[in-house]
């Protein structure tokens, strides 16, 4: 396990050490959880992007693996969890992902990725051009010329997406339900010390390993016993 400059400090002293000890307790604990999660979906559907209609449910929560990638002794990588706002909203909020100009920030994020790395096999455009872009309609200030290679750059982006990620669903009561329960399960993925030691030569967000922005904090609330039950209800899945 990787150590971290806080938990080296925290190992100098004997009370330092005893917190210490209790962070690798609290940190056992956060894994085994988030091997609950993965063990949960692993029972669910696959899907590739461009999203199914009429397979999905209306609303609820979405993970999306790094296909072929694997964490905690062989289930797929989560590499981003996401729900959606509004009624019945969840298949348009996966279209966004590879929908170009789109309010995905996902999206945005690899595209911003791409651009940092001067991936191969890309039509680049700048990263101020890309920053432009992320806004709800493509801002008309930006020059034709610069329009052709963005235009370009999407679709790229778009079968980019299509061709590394995978993801599967658990329909909600509504999307309240979602919210809440996206938020647990990022808090923990994000937290997990096994998911956080995945090496990988994809390309990997700027920060952390996990494609969300929000929720990643250390004291985000993880998963609780009730949310974990209400997911595996949810998925149809009994405890286990
Ligand atoms: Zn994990």
């Amino acid at each position: 396990m990787r150590c971290s400059p806080k938990m080296r400090k925290r190992s100098r002293s004997h009370d330092q050490e005893t917190a210490s000890v209790a962070e690798r307790e609290s940190m056992g604990a956060d894994s085994h959880r988030c091997t609950d999660l993965h063990k949960l979906l692993q029972h669910k559907p696959r899907y590739r992007f461009p999203p199914p209609f009429v397979q999905l449910p209306l609303n609820g929560l979405y993970f999306i693996f790094d296909n072929g990638q694997s964490v905690h002794e062989g289930f797929d990588r989560i590499a981003r969890i996401g729900s959606h706002t509004g009624r019945n909203n969840l298949v348009p909020r996966l279209w966004q992902h590879i929908t170009p100009h789109g309010r995905s920030s996902f999206r945005w994020d690899i595209g911003a990725a791409v651009i940092r790395a001067r991936t191969k096999g890309f039509e680049l455009p700048s990263m101020d051009v890309w920053n432009e872009c992320d806004s709800i309609s493509r801002k008309t200030a930006i020059e034709d010329e610069r329009v052709g290679t963005l235009d370009r750059f999407e679709t790229q982006l778009s079968a980019y997406i299509a061709n590394r990620f995978v993801f599967s669903v658990i329909g909600t009561r509504d999307q309240s339900e979602a919210l809440e329960l996206e938020k647990a399960c990022i808090a923990t993925v994000a937290q997990c010390p096994l998911c956080k030691e995945i090496t990988t030569t994809e390309l990997q967000p700027k920060k952390g390993f996990l494609w969300n922005a929000m929720h990643t904090g250390p004291r985000s609330p993880r998963l609780n016993d009730q949310q974990l039950s209400l997911l595996r209800a949810r998925a149809g899945i009994g405890a286990r």
